[in-house]
């Protein structure tokens, strides 16, 4: 736990903020400025920065972000139509807040 990472403090319950999913290391939350009627963040409760630090590891909870994405999207009835899953990596990859995040989005035409 990051003292001062924003997910972090979500992860613990810190904020007000509803899961739809928690397993024992993963949340999941509505992203709160949604750029699609479904935009979801799957988060690992673990802080790792970004893709970039990944490693070998790592490997398990990588797995566990796309299944749980793949699984949202079902639950949320966006599979079949399709849905975006995206990782921003560091600032020029568009990342603003640095703790791991998977983005799903789907319910609109692209
Ligand atoms: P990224 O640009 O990939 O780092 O994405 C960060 C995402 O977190 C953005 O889409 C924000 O809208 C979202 N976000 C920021 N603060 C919160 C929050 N308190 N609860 C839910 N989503 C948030
Ligand atoms: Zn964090």
């Amino acid at each position: 736990m990051e003292k001062d990472c924003l997910f972090c403090n979500i992860v613990k319950g810190n904020t007000d903020t509803e899961f739809l999913l928690e397993t024992e290391d993963v949340v999941v939350f509505k992203d709160i400025h949604p750029h699609a009627p479904v935009h979801l963040l799957i988060v690992p409760k673990r802080h790792i920065r970004s893709v970039n630090d990944l490693t070998d590891e790592d490997r398990a909870i990588v797995a566990e972000l796309l299944m749980t994405g793949k699984e949202m999207a079902r639950r949320q009835h966006v599979a079949e139509d399709g849905y975006k899953l995206l990782f921003n990596v560091e600032y020029g990859g568009g990342q603003r807040v640095f703790h791991l995040h998977m983005h799903l989005m789907g319910g609109k035409k692209w």
